[in-house]
């Protein structure tokens, strides 16, 4: 016997433990180990099912060995779906609202009601022509592209999602330099890590990351923090620099300056890779048009940048400035660097956090290196979707408005202010693992929308927990977590490919056991009441919108292996597993079929690396009749990048899903595979900035916030909020679900610094009102250095709550009252935690009663004008309570939203752009339309 993490995979079907609750008792239990892959992050990480074999009960769940993201490990969320597959109070049915809308009346139906109605719906909005009243608005995706694959079956352009509150500003950031919009960091490799964000407890792939970064320490690289909170990553860092909320580019700026001053940049990396040229071109036309110009170009563009200026404005010392571009001048090739949420997602302009740091990596080489930080796309393996759909020829305005056409993707924040003015109604909204009401900004907005049947018609929810907006649906549809659903997923977490399946454990288990799971069952009958999953969801609500065949919908989810029966999923993975490089190989050497491979481990490691792709030779077949210009970059016919900008040629050009369909680009002679840019090289200087109206920003630059120090009554009462910051062990709305969770988290204070406590006159646990634009809350205060003086702090984990005393009940959610006397709107909390009687004894131990308060409902819509992200942070006024003031209290005019949101409005720069588009052709859109759907409207 020896000691090991995790039970060996070849005793999975049959491994026996002893049971940790029976100690000191050496009780034995056999389990079937079923690996699945969790739900409750973007990480995508693998868990192991425990089934007990006597009871036929998943146990625990566990880390998956077999993932190579990671690699048997997770955070305290992972383990934690066994309270969300158990809570008492999760929807096991398919309900109906019975009662006014947001009554909270409801009467519980049969999937075939639900599926016969809604399906009814859609069809006839598409008989009528009206597919873009269909949207579906996804929060937690968790699969890679099938619903995508859906709506374009459909004919919608409906996919809404909630990135323009999450990471908008930094996909644009990271897309301006390279096409791919997210950065994928060897961390383990890497001699620098730099990070603006909490990432070691709260990054995009926290554990995936965390225990990379980890790795990459240890080795001995040096970890900078980028955070004006002292996170619990700032706290493992070798420097922890607290920068004024928004000045961050600037910092970078001066960093990036010392480099080029002390001749530590990548010269012949950025001489080949970067497009100096037209850099030079445009914005210094009196130097001769050779790269030994950069170095003075670039050197007087950032002349302002030096480290004392940025001392001044970011508030982190010349000296560390210094000391930091030195060290990360010694170390060419191997910076690792990361920017997500935090300071990208705070500000007005936050998108130039990421161009700026990544200018970092760009000088450096460390670009797609051992050690560098490469493109989403490049360590991501996304295999096509079998089956297909039918081009999409109508731009739905409601999700891609012409005043932000560059916008990184759908402004979904506008939608209610986008109904009020008229520009379109919904027939059927679906909102998918989204609480809209709860984890936007003006969430009242969001209700007067949701209550209004003129403007939405049908909301249907798919949600696996109740939430504050399910609460406002017409149906409530239950939707499995990571152990009840089939999806692909598949993330650049490090330098490696991989993919993840994450699998109905009581399916496969019942399936090991020799039940049948053929095509005509279906995942719900398997699951916890009739908890379902939208794969199979999907497939028959298609069924039901073209029961005939007759609207050429059906024919995308008709089997070839039953043609006239709908595809079942194995049919669907299997085809889809069958596209995974070297899947079928891996899967004939254990023999087994890649589908029995998939179920048998859930995810698998692509073969080969993914260092520098861009260097990867293209041969001259490859080109073949492309032209060539004055670049050196081939142009294909028939793809954005060869369009002559003629409204007939438009119609027939074949879009791809990012870049413009360039092959090859020619780089000292030879053909390269180059980038997914315009000009196929990193771009210094964009000229889709250029062209869309914002030459000002076309090269990486500093945008002061719409909350910079220097703007704020300081000596006042106002203060920056940074409402941004996660929680490690929550979730955004399941968490609620989670009683060990709820458990450890349920603290909800406002971090103040004492220097600015003692000015405002705030006490320690004292309530405080915070004054936003359209309203205020009421929160208690935490004294504490770890914040920026000038800056306050509160998560945006908490201040869940439910309006009827028995219902909707979760383990961190309070009892409140809604009212609203005209535009003023006031959420009242009349009391927090309780126990309660239920199947689970644990809800009668409830001994926390903080839920928290919920500040995003105070927030107005702020979206940035050129990537359309929500720029969270706020300048708030921060004072003592007033009289009458009660901890929870928030109270909101929507007529001020109205305003606010008119204001941000006004600084956008509407299309049409260069040939009369409402969007740049190569720009990456979740659900691409046919070209000729980009011709703005007359
Ligand atoms: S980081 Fe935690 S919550 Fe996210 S997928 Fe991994 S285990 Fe789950």
């Amino acid at each position: 016997m020896t000691l090991a993490n995790h039970p060996p995979h070849d005793r999975w079907h049959d491994w026996t433990e002893l049971d940790a609750k029976a100690w000191p008792d050496k009780v034995e239990r056999n389990y079937t180990i079923v690996p699945t892959t969790c739900f409750n992050c973007e990480a995508a990480c693998g868990l192991t099912a425990f089934v007990d074999n006597e009871t036929g009960e998943i146990a625990k769940f566990e880390g998956n060995p077999e993932h190579p993201a990671s690699r048997g490990r997770n955070c305290a969320k992972g383990p934690a779906t066994k309270n969300q597959v158990d809570d008492p109070e999760r929807v096991l049915h398919p309900m109906k609202r019975v009662g006014e809308r947001g009554s909270g009346r409801w009467e519980r139906i049969s999937w075939d009601q639900a599926l016969d109605e809604i399906g009814g719906r859609i069809r006839t909005a598409i008989q009528e022509g009206r597919n873009n009243e269909v949207m579906y608005h996804v929060g937690r995706p968790g699969e890679d592209g099938y619903t995508e694959r859906v709506l374009k079956a459909w004919g919608v352009d409906g996919h809404n999602s909630h990135t323009n509150i999450c990471s908008s500003n930094a996909r644009i950031g990271y897309q301006s330099w390279m096409g791919f919009d997210r950065p994928s960091s060897d961390f383990a490799n890497a001699e620098v890590i730099f990070l603006v964000s909490a990432h070691l407890e709260a990054g995009h792939y926290f554990n995936p990351h965390a225990q990379r970064i980890m790795e990459g320490k240890a080795k001995g690289a040096k970890v900078i923090v980028v955070d004006p909170r002292l996170s619990n990553t700032g706290a493992k860092a070798d420097y922890w620099l607290a920068t004024w909320p928004g000045t961050e580019p600037f910092m970078l700026l001066a960093i990036a300056r010392l480099l080029i001053e002390n001749g530590t940049w990548q010269r012949d990396f950025v001489r080949r890779w970067v497009n100096w040229e037209t850099y030079l071109r445009e914005t210094r036309p009196d130097l001769p048009c050779e790269f030994e110009s950069l170095e003075t170009a670039l050197l007087d563009a950032y002349a302002d940048y030096t480290p004392e200026r940025a001392e001044h404005v970011s508030g982190v010392s010349a000296d560390t400035i210094r000391e930091i571009a030195a060290i990360i001048g010694a170390h060419p090739t191997k910076l690792a660097s990361h920017n997500w949420r935090a300071a990208g997602a705070g500000n007005l302009g936050g998108w130039q956090v990421a161009r700026c740091l990544f200018f970092l990596n760009v000088l450096t080489g460390s670009v797609a290196t051992v050690g560098g930080t490469s493109g989403n796309g490049w360590n991501k393996m996304a295999p096509p979707h079998p089956f297909g759909g039918q081009p999409i020829t109508e731009w739905n305005e409601l999700s891609w408005p012409k005043e932000y056409p560059l916008a990184y993707h759908e402004m979904s924040i506008l939608l209610p202010h986008f109904l009020n003015e008229g520009r379109g109604k919904l027939d059927t909204y679906f909102s998918r693992v989204y609480n809209p009401i709860w984890t936007n900004p003006d969430g009242f907005s969001w209700m007067e929308a949701l209550l209004d049947e003129r403007k939405v018609e049908c909301h249907v929810a798919l949600t696996p927990t109740w939430s504050e907006t399910a609460w406002y649906a017409d149906y409530v549809l239950p939707m499995g977590l990571g152990s009840e659903r089939h999806d692909l997923a598949s993330f650049e977490t490090h330098a490696g490919r991989w993919v993840g399946f994450r699998q109905p454990v009581m399916r496969r288990y019942a399936e090991l056991r020799g039940d049948d799971v053929g095509p005509d069952r279906r995942t719900h009958e398997f699951n916890h009441g009739e908890v379902w999953e939208e794969n199979e969801f999907w497939i028959d609500l298609s069924w039901r919108i073209d029961p005939d065949g007759s609207l050429g919908i059906r024919r995308f989810f008709e089997s070839a292996e039953r043609p006239g029966r709908p595809v079942g999923v194995d049919e669907y993975y299997t085809r889809l597993f069958d596209g995974v490089p070297g899947l079928s190989d891996a899967a004939a050497e254990a023999g087994q079929s890649t589908l029995e491979f998939m179920r048998d481990r859930a995810a698998f490691a692509v073969p080969g690396d993914m260092i520098t792709p861009y260097e990867r030779p293209v041969s001259a077949d490859a080109v073949d009749g492309c032209a060539k210009d004055d670049d050196g970059v081939y142009r294909k016919p028939g793809t954005a990048g060869a369009w002559d900008g003629s409204d007939d040629s438009l119609d027939d050009l074949t879009l791809v899903g990012l870049g413009d369909g360039s092959p090859a680009v020619e780089i000292d002679g030879e053909l390269k595979t180059g980038f997914p840019t315009p000009s196929k090289k990193l771009e210094l200087f964009s000229t889709t900035l250029r062209d869309w109206g914002w030459p000002e920003y076309a090269t990486p630059t500093w945008i002061p916030s719409h909350v910079h120090w220097e703007d704020l009554d300081m000596a006042g009462n106002e203060r920056i909020l940074l409402p941004t910051f996660r929680i490690p062990t929550l979730i955004h709305t399941r968490s609620g679900n989670s009683k060990w969770l709820n458990e450890i988290s349920h603290r909800h204070p406002l971090w103040i610094h004492p220097s600015d406590a003692e000015t405002l006159g705030i006490e320690e646990n004292g309530l405080v009102r915070i004054t936003t634009r359209i309203g205020h809350f009421v929160i208690s205060a935490w004294r504490t250095e770890g914040i920026r003086p000038g800056v306050v702090a509160a998560s945006h984990h908490m201040g869940r709550w439910r309006i009827e005393e028995d219902e909707a009940r979760s383990w961190g959610n309070g009892k409140a009252r809604v009212s609203h006397d005209g535009t003023t709107w006031k959420l009242t909390r009349e009391h927090g935690m309780r126990t309660w009687e239920s199947a689970d004894d644990d809800t009668r131990r409830i001994w926390w009663n903080d839920t928290g308060v919920h500040q995003n409902l105070t927030f107005s819509v702020q979206p940035d004008p050129i990537s359309g992200m929500q720029c969270w942070h706020q300048r708030v006024r921060v004072a003592p309570a007033e009289a009458g003031d009660r901890y929870g209290d928030v109270v909101v005019d929507t007529a001020k939203a109205r305003d606010a949101y008119l204001d941000w409005l006004s600084k956008t720069r509407p299309a049409p752009g260069p040939g009369g588009l409402r969007r740049p052709l190569w720009y990456a859109r979740p659900l691409k339309p046919q070209a000729s759907a980009y011709r703005a409207a007359p």
